[in-house]
């Protein structure tokens, strides 16, 4: 049968070679060619529509083709698409500066703009080493990350990562980092609150830096909810212990909110459910609503300060990126932050959040779920072969393939991580779509775990 999906999957075929993706999976399961989106649905050339329940990989804010940013990246088009950032400046770059140090957790003032996440992390590790070094303490060259966290596939971001599947293979090219225990809630004994289960956790992360902050220069996290490890979540106590022990002990603390941020777990940026602010704030996903690749690191004035002297000190942060704070991608995130401001998004998000935990509570009776754990519009479904012992299904029975596959012939995209099936959702879901999404995840586990 000839469609026009099929002429565009043999094209992709001879020449795409796709992100995250084993190519021979595609003999099976071709990619699947998207003609236009509309809020949160996409459609392919056979005009087959799918619900957009993974924010198109966490980018994605206010749906597709929204018509306000749009129009605001319509708008810059006519005017400038792109100027060298060194010496030179644009309003976009001036105001969203502007407004994301508003916005932002107090005491950050300053943006440093790069044009994707992991570059963004990159920036935070350079900036916090080289603080050290402009401030006399080139000791410090080491960074201190968490168990089962990502932060993008560069090497450096790699490096500081820890998901064993995307690293374990590079670990030849990779700085040596120093690697504590998560305080992710999951594996906590029963009758352990995540609270107490952070607090005991964070004895691991008290005793690193007793044993290595000289040599350190900054504990770099996932606020809340460590996403690519499988949507694992953990209590704000310990960013508040985490704040106080980097302040203690002389280590910056590097919050990357790369995929919480924009109002994922409920509030615009995690940090504030900690009531803490960090040395150094990564952004980039939701940062232009999903539209264009930008990212920018947040940083206090003490971190701006101790760059800015005579040039021929040599001590200028001297990193670029070519699209570095580029105007669409600007135009387009001042027009999510509008969103934000004028439609009183997170109100919203409340009660969708409420509607998809309702309907998503009575899959923690399956038996083959071991919990349903949710952080504001971030939802996520552990499945396991055994849910007294919690053992795992052998990673090669692929059942979240399975899941994803029978989702999308219901029209809707899933894209479980492993076994844990998760929800993210662009905010202009309705709590019709919300109930789609949750029936038909249901039925696709019901499938994939019944042999
Ligand atoms: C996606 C992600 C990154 C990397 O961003 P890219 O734009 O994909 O390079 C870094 N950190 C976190 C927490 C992420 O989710």
């Amino acid at each position: 049968m000839s469609s026009r999906n099929a002429d565009f999957i043999a094209r992709d075929l001879a020449h795409v070679w796709h992100p995250c993706t084993q190519m021979k999976d595609h003999e099976d399961l071709p990619p699947i060619p998207i003609r236009r989106g509309a809020g949160a649905w996409l459609e392919d050339f056979d005009g087959r529509r799918y619900l957009d329940a993974v924010s198109s990989w966490w980018v994605n804010l206010f749906g597709h083709a929204h018509p306000r940013i749009n129009a605001a990246v319509r708008d810059q088009l006519e005017s400038l698409e792109q100027v060298i950032l060194a010496g030179f400046t644009h309003e976009p770059v001036i105001a969203l500066s502007e407004e994301l140090c508003a916005l932002a957790p107090a005491g950050l003032t300053r943006c440093f703009y790069a044009d994707n996440g992991s570059s963004a992390v990159e920036v935070a590790l350079k900036m916090s080493f080289h603080y050290w070094r402009n401030t006399g303490r080139g000791g410090k060259h080491r960074f201190i990350t968490l168990a089962n966290s990502y932060h993008g596939e560069t090497l450096g971001a790699l490096a500081v990562g820890n998901v064993a599947l995307y690293k374990e293979i590079y670990r030849p090219l990779l700085m040596d980092v120093i690697t504590v225990p998560s305080p992710d809630a999951y594996p906590r004994e029963p009758g352990v609150t995540p609270a107490e289960h952070a607090r005991r956790q964070f004895v691991h992360l008290e005793a690193a830096l007793e044993r290595h902050a000289a040599e350190t220069c900054a504990v770099i996290v996932e606020p809340l909810v460590q996403c690519a490890a499988g949507m694992r979540m953990y209590d704000p106590l310990y960013l508040q212990l985490l704040r106080d022990a980097c302040d203690r002990h002389g280590v910056h603390l590097i919050a990357d909110e790369i995929a919480v941020g924009f109002g994922r777990t409920g509030t615009l940026f995690a940090c504030e459910q900690a009531g803490i602010a960090p040395d150094l704030l990564c952004l980039s996903k939701g940062l232009t609503a999903g539209y264009l690749p930008l990212s920018t690191v947040l940083a206090t004035e003490a971190i701006y300060q101790a760059f800015y002297d005579d040039y021929a000190k040599l001590s200028a942060f001297l990193h670029s990126h070519s699209f570095t704070g580029n105007p669409l991608a600007c135009a387009a995130a001042r027009a999510g932050l509008a969103l934000f401001r004028d439609e009183d998004v997170l109100a919203r998000n409340r009660g969708l959040a409420a509607r998809l935990g309702e309907r998503a509570a009575p899959l923690a009776a399956h038996p083959h779920v071991a919990e349903v754990r949710q952080r504001g519009m971030i939802l996520a479904v552990e499945l396991v072969r055994d849910r007294a012992t919690r053992e795992p299904y052998p990673f090669a029975e692929r059942r979240g393939r399975t899941i994803y596959r029978h989702a999308l012939g219901r029209g809707v995209l899933l894209r479980p991580i492993g076994e844990v099936v998760y929800f993210m959702p662009p905010y202009v879901v309705t709590p019709e779509e919300i109930d789609l999404m949750v029936a038909v995840a249901t039925e696709a586990i019901e499938r994939a775990t019944c042999a």
